[in-house]
Order: structure tokens, then sequence, then C-alpha cells
């Protein structure tokens, strides 16, 4: 399932299409939606935000967009009627005179005013994004204190989208690998300069995979890896994936261990119980 970073590049390049531009036509295949594409004639899209995994079209008549992709949705932009070659199903699309915002596969679609987007279900359990600009290190750092989160495994709680909305599976390995944490250290376990660096680390890894479109590894180490021979899929990540493959920092082999139910990477030797 693509993360924060991955779902922040797709709505960058939704905005890319739409933003500032007159809507000329929408198209929705859910019935119960079909009655918003008369009301988003016209509509001129003034952003593309993302709240942790879902992607919000907001438009300058008060209406937005509200999608979550799941496992299987994806948004494909195109110029004007260029339908991209899959065998996925359309669900919404949006025209410019010149472009098209399409989603497919995605079920969780949704139009909604201010009123109903701000008593939304699924968006006001989560957490603050960690993609937000304005997010800081004391921030996260204040929420690893709160006595809502400081008692939880780190493992289990950086899957949590209550805490931080956007870390999913790669980035929780990578965090906890680069702050050198546990998966089972609880933030009341650490000391404050532990935490500060976790709090520091959760930022800076989460940006950067932003901003790289998914490598996690400093600039430096990705193009000595890549020019010794490596593939994309092991030069990225410090940990994600590498079971069994030395760490980078110490030579120790990278563990494979499922917390929360899912696969997490960790080396023992930086990160010890
Ligand atoms: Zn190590």
């Amino acid at each position: 399932m693509p993360e924060g970073p991955e779902i922040r590049r797709a709505a960058d390049r939704i905005a890319k299409v739409l933003v500032g531009d007159e809507i000329a036509e929408a198209r929705f295949w859910f019935p119960q939606l079909r009655r918003f594409e008369k009301r988003l004639k016209g509509a001129r899209a003034t952003a593309v935000d993302t709240r942790g995994k879902a992607i919000l079209t907001r438009f300058d008549n008060g209406l937005t967009l509200y999608s979550h992709n799941q496992l299987y949705g994806r948004w494909y932009t195109t110029r004007r009627d260029q339908f991209p070659d899959t065998r996925r199903s359309l669900r919404v699309a949006l025209h410019t005179a010149t472009h098209s915002a399409l989603l497919y596969s995605a079920s969780d679609v949704e139009v909604l005013n201010a009123k109903q987007l701000e008593r939304h279900a699924f968006l006001s359990r989560l957490g603050p994004d960690v993609l937000d600009p304005d997010l800081s290190p004391a921030d996260i750092d204040a929420r690893l204190a709160d006595s809502r989160f400081r008692r939880r495994a780190t493992g289990a709680l950086y899957l949590d989208q209550s805490f931080l909305a956007g870390i999913g599976n790669y980035l929780r390995s990578e965090i906890l690998n680069r702050a050198k944490v546990h998966p089972a250290s609880r933030p009341m376990d650490l000391q404050a300069a532990g935490r500060r660096r976790l709090a520091r680390e959760t930022l800076t890894i989460s940006r950067r995979s932003y901003k790289t479109g998914g490598v996690t590894v400093t600039r430096g180490l990705a193009r000595q890896l890549k020019s010794s021979g490596l593939p994309y899929g092991q030069y990225r990540f410090w940990v994600f994936g590498r079971h069994g493959l030395p760490c980078y920092e110490c030579g120790t082999p990278i563990e494979q261990v499922p917390i929360s139910g899912r696969r997490l990477y960790l080396c023992p030797s930086c990160q010890p119980r």
C-alpha cells in the first residue's frame, strides 16, 4: 500500500493538471455521486491536500472530493482524454480543457461540503500528517510524551494513523532503525535525547522519501550503492526488505520480524532491545 510520501506525490501530480483551471467535465461511476457532475462543472480546483493516505481535492464552490486509495486505487494524470492502458475500472474523471485526472479502482470516494468534511469519521480520527510542512520535531516529541501514546510499543504505535497520519510499513522500519529504537521499546522507555532523536528521524526520513520518490538512505549512500551495481529495490532503504543482508552501519545481518501483523525489519545491533 502506498504511504504518505507516495500519496503526497500523487496529489502533487493531480494539482499540477487541475489547480487553477476550470473543470470542463466531471464524471463519477458511483450512482450516488452523479448529482455532483453538474455542480463541479465550471468549478476550479484550489488545492490538492493529503491527510495521511487520503487525498482532498478542494474546489472554489466549497466542495471537496475525498478519496482514499485503499489497496487498489490509483490516480493517473494525462492529456485530456488520453486514457491509460489499464485493466482497472475508472471511478472518477475530472477533465479540464487540456488535461484529465483519473481515479481507477478506488471504492472510497465522497464529495463533501465544509461541514461534512469537518465531521468526517475517518479524517477526524487521524493524527497530524507526517508531511505537513508545519509539523516540527518538538510537536512529535510532545506526542511521544503524551499519555495516549507513551505506553505503546513503538512498533505498533508507528502504524497507528491517530498518532501520525501517513506512516506505513516501510517508513516504520526505516524511522525506528535510524532512531536506533527497538520496536518493543515504548516512548516512555527512552531517554529524553533518544525520544528527540526519534522525533527528528520521523520527519527526516518521511520528508526525504517524499522528496526523492521513495529513497530513505542519504543521497551519498544511494549514489555509492547504485554505482556498485545494486538495483533500486536494494539501495533505497536502510533495512526494509533487506532480510539477511548486512546493516550499512555495522554489518550485522538485518532481521525480519512480524509486528502488528506486518513485517518489520531491524538491525539487532543498532536497535538493541
Ligand atoms: Zn546495525
